[in-house]
């Protein structure tokens, strides 16, 4: 049956143009953050960095106030998940895996981006938690196409994660995106093929792959929500891009 979610706001060539630079921005505060991570840092520092970068490209923050969310990226270090508030007392040291989650706006469209980081030498474990979560980013946006489902999405990330043994996170999915930062469609990572809305020209979503060594559920650490970790404290990534999916192609928005 032909699903049609009517709270899908598709968009236009010329807003997908719009959204490339968010995208660009969203993925450069992304990068410059991640290599400024040394031992010693803190991820109030690291936030700094994201801010002023945003800013200086003429951009602004997307996550600053959302949901009275008080910064500009999430940063989330090893058993940390997401949603977690940099703090000066948040040091990052050798050996950790750190996920920096941030988005940028300009002229009134959204980019969103993640990627979990390695502090120099990193457990044998870790790499290849990384690896998987990196690798099952790509294989959602292979299957981010066309006449595909949201679906087919999911089911591409979910079995490929679990062939490794790690667990896929349910708790949190990705999102459609453009004038603000959180948009329908849902975007599991995890379903069956052909379940959900089918995928039409001018989508744009968020795909963000969370996955964790150990189970996967999850604990809040902070009132309202905030600083996720897993409920056995098992390692966890999460990757993360924002993509536009249309006739001619599925591009990934956030890169520099
Ligand atoms: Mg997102």
């Amino acid at each position: 049956m032909l699903k049609r979610n009517l709270n899908i706001k598709l968009k236009s060539r010329e807003e997908i143009d719009i959204m490339r630079e968010a995208g660009r921005i969203s993925a450069l505060a992304l990068k410059t953050a991640g290599k400024a991570i040394e031992p010693g840092i803190s991820t109030k520092e690291l936030d700094d960095i994201a801010r002023k970068c945003i800013e200086s490209n003429g951009a602004k923050p997307s996550f600053l106030g959302e949901d009275g969310f008080p910064a500009t990226a999430c940063i989330s270090v090893n058993e940390e998940l997401i949603h977690c508030i940099p703090s000066v007392d948040k040091i990052i040291k050798e050996g950790d895996i750190v996920s920096i989650d941030v988005g940028a706006c300009i002229n009134g469209f959204h980019g969103d981006n993640t990627k979990t980081f390695a502090c120099g030498k990193i457990s044998e474990d870790a790499k290849i938690l990384l690896d998987v979560t990196e690798k099952s980013l790509q294989k959602g946006i292979e299957n981010a196409k066309v006449g595909n489902h949201i679906g087919d999405i999911g089911h591409s990330i979910q079995s490929f994660v679990e062939s490794f043994g790690f667990s896929v996170i349910k708790n949190y999915v990705g999102h459609g995106i453009g004038r603000s930062v959180h948009e329908a469609p849902s975007v599991p990572n995890y379903g069956k093929k052909f379940s959900g809305p089918i995928i039409e020209d001018g989508l744009v979503i968020a795909i963000e792959p969370m996955v964790s060594v150990g189970a996967p559920e999850l604990e809040a650490l902070k009132s309202g929500g905030w600083n996720v970790v897993t409920k056995d404290r098992s390692l966890c990534a999460h990757f993360e891009h924002t993509v536009a999916i249309t006739e001619n192609g599925t591009f990934i928005l956030t890169l520099v």
